[in-house]
């Protein structure tokens, strides 16, 4: 039999139950299908991304004797062309969670013999329910159920070293040409790397590392997760044999934080599962009703990392330059735009899917709303990130913010964090003028606390 791999947001050949399945059931074609209405809404960096990964997964298909077809167009119409060019009877794919693909997919189902298998999370969100039945709104019964669940370790089934040839007949089209991201080499060996050099090395300080922006700290794994180079489950299956066989409990501590993280990650994919009027709204309805401010240049200042607060410019300009942002940055900006200038969270929102290479629809609405304080289980909206104490904290001598903001280079450490409150004097000396060579904050954070309070409660009492 000939079997149709359709492939998504899964470009990876280990652990990868429809493939695998394929394989075993006989002749495996690989399908990409361009999709224009997905493409279009795609932000280029993640579309470059997507594009050499892909290259790259041809090559690895390749050095097996097999290779990518690529089509264009409406998925529908170009699965039941291949059908009939193929004689293909199945077509397997993994399951994607978004609103989008679900409407697609169930679609396609009625028409062909579309075949589903989970693994773009570890536990499908229809698995991970409250005893009732009804899906978890608080990370951390959420967690504690996931984590109680029995864990299926992934498949050490060794792939094939050759896979059944394509016809030769089959027409694929170009992979469209794609600039190579130097921070984001792709595929699914350099995530596989990328993986092992952070479980030996920077995981075991990642309890406090996490935070810190001026070190590289964390996996930088999200947009393999984004395009699934990596497997979920295969993440955690490393992770847990690390923290079963430390000694020590600060590397323990560091191996359970990272393992939250994954955790949090499917806590957001299941959140838009079964709420996918997030994208639209705020989870919490009584505050629906905030009355944003419309400020065209603020947002503008804001997204061009000129609001005169290093920290958030630093973090604006790095999301530019490289199309990702360290998540302690992500949340300073997100509470800059949403407490300080009482700009909509989502236009925030959809700035971050326009510019990140992992841009992904749940954990960016789910980052958005946690910080602005009107999600699930979000931050209390009281809680208003002050970005000078956590640039201080998290940023101690400005590195982050001297890489990103080159105009502040020569200002000394005790001012990087706040460097209006040099005296004229040094800002003449150093040739570094505040409003002339760098702005002037926009806004005074300690005055901005009472309008975003007035504004939250406004709402909470008109529901
Ligand atoms: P690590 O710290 O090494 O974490 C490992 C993995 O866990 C990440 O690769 C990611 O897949 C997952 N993860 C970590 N933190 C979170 C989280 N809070 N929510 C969901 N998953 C998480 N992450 C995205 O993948 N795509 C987004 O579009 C996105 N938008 C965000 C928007 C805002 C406002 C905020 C506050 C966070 C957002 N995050 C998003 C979550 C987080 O910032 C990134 O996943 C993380 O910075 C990626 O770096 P890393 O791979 O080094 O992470």
């Amino acid at each position: 039999t000939t079997i149709l791999w359709w492939i998504r947001r899964d470009l990876r050949l280990h652990d990868h139950p429809a493939l695998e399945y394929a394989l075993q059931k006989g002749r495996v074609i690989p399908v990409f299908i361009l999709d224009d209405r997905l493409l279009q809404k795609e932000a280029s960096k993640r579309k470059q991304f997507l594009f050499s990964g892909l290259r790259q997964l041809d090559e690895d298909l390749r050095k097996r004797g097999s290779q990518l077809i690529i089509r264009r167009g409406e998925p529908l119409a170009e699965l039941t062309r291949l059908i009939q060019e193929t004689g293909a009877e199945e077509i397997v794919a993994l399951e994607d969670y978004s609103p989008y693909a679900r409407r697609r997919d169930s679609h396609i189902a009625r028409e062909l013999p579309l075949h589903l298998f989970a693994g773009e999370t570890v536990y499908p969100p229809s698995l991970v329910l409250k005893p009732d039945g009804s899906p978890y709104t608080v990370f951390t019964p959420f967690s504690r159920a996931w984590k109680a669940l029995p864990f299926a370790s992934p498949s050490v089934v060794s792939l094939p070293e050759r896979f059944p040839a394509v016809p030769d007949k089959l027409v694929s089209l170009p992979i469209p040409e794609a600039i190579f991201l130097q921070d984001f080499p792709p595929g699914e060996l350099e995530a596989l790397r990328r993986l092992e050099n952070f479980l030996s090395g920077p995981a075991r300080e990642y309890a406090d590392g996490r935070n810190r922006l001026d070190q590289p700290g964390t996996s930088f794994l999200s947009p393999y997760f984004r395009f699934g180079m990596l497997s979920p489950r295969w993440a955690v299956f490393q992770v847990r044999k690390m923290i079963q066989i430390t000694s020590s409990p600060d590397e323990k501590r560091g191996y359970e934080a990272w393992l939250n993280e994954l955790i949090w990650r499917e806590f957001y994919i299941s959140i838009l599962y079964h709420y996918p009027h997030v994208l639209a709204m705020a989870f919490n309805p009584a505050l629906r009703a905030i009355e944003w401010r419309d400020a065209p240049s603020e947002l503008q200042a804001w997204k061009e990392g000129k609001t005169g607060y290093p920290v958030v410019d630093a973090a604006m300009r790095q999301l530019k330059a490289t199309g990702w942002m360290h998540n302690r940055a992500r949340m300073i900006v997100a509470s800059f735009l949403t407490k300080d200038l009482l700009i909509n969270w989502q236009e925030g929102e959809q700035w971050f899917m326009q510019n990140l290479v992992d841009g992904d629809p749940a954990a960016n609405n789910g980052g958005w709303q946690w910080t602005a304080g009107v999600g699930t289980d979000a931050a209390p909206y009281f809680r208003i990130f002050n970005p000078v104490l956590q640039s201080a904290k998290f940023d101690p001598q400005g590195r982050y913010i001297k890489t990103w903001v080159p105009e502040l280079t020569s200002v000394p450490t005790e001012f990087i964090h706040a460097p209006w409150t040099m005296p004229l004097s040094l800002q003449i000396s150093l040739g570094v003028r505040i409003g002339r060579d760098y702005p002037t904050p926009m806004v005074d954070h300690q005055e901005v606390r009472g309008r975003v309070l007035e504004a939250y409660r406004t709402s909470q009492g008109k529901t």
